[in-house]
């Protein structure tokens, strides 16, 4: 068995048949190069470039380490846009496909706040969001991190790039210190470095040049 096989993480075994459904016959390089160290429990700093299939990198991860029983938010990934975090909820869903009943819940600007409070009041596992409206959730108390114990910074370069290094600062202040952070970027620059020695704990660094 090549050593990119799924089977060789000893993922949840609902989760691994559903990869199977899902056409997922090999993992991608960022994949086989992280989730081993995901799965441990480190902080993992990703980076490799579009299409490399870093959703399922930490979204496995993410879902292999869930308590569903547990109806609390566990789970935070930080997006730049609303397309893209739809896109990540989507893919979270499918991979999720086989375990029942987890709750996913998209909380994004430019939408309407009041039925997000409506969301946040019913409950979820996971939230997929970008960094100001989560923030502002936090900050009116609609949103507690109380039991987060894992945080996902996706595109974190263009999420600095587009100003939210104040909203992710407070997003992390409001985070119990004892979580699992992921920071997935297409580059690395000095602010990333920065930011990344400030939230993280002895990150361990994957670099992917290729897609396969
Ligand atoms: P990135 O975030 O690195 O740009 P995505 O996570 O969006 O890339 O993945 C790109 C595409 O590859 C998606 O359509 C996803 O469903 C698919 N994909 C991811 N991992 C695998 C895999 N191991 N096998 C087959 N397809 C995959
Ligand atoms: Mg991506």
């Amino acid at each position: 068995m090549s050593s990119n096989a799924f089977s060789t993480l000893n993922l949840k075994p609902e989760l691994e048949a559903n990869l199977a459904t899902l056409g997922y016959a090999s993992m991608t390089p960022i994949q086989s190069q992280s989730l081993p160290h995901i799965l441990a429990g480190k902080d993992v700093i990703a980076q490799g470039k579009t299409g490399s299939g870093k959703t399922a990198a930490f979204g496995l991860g993410l879902l292999d380490h869930l308590n569903v029983k547990r109806f609390r938010i566990q789970s935070l990934v930080l997006c730049p846009t609303r397309e893209l975090a739809d896109q990540v909820a989507k893919e979270i869903r499918k991979l999720a496909r086989s375990i029942h009943n987890i709750k996913v819940l998209t909380l994004c600007g430019g939408m309407p706040f009041g039925p997000q409070i409506g969301s946040l009041e019913h409950g979820a596992h996971i939230i997929v969001g970008t960094p100001g409206r989560v923030e502002e959730h936090v900050r009116k108390g609609f949103l507690s991190l109380d039991d987060l114990n894992l945080l996902v910074l996706d595109e974190a370069d263009r999420m600095l790039e587009m100003g939210f290094q104040d909203a992710l600062d407070a997003i992390v202040d409001a985070a119990p210190v004892d979580r699992q952070t992921l920071l997935f970027s297409a580059t690395y620059p000095k602010q990333i470095e920065a930011i990344a020695s400030e939230i993280m704990h002895k990150p361990v660094m994957v670099k992917v040049e290729s897609t396969h």
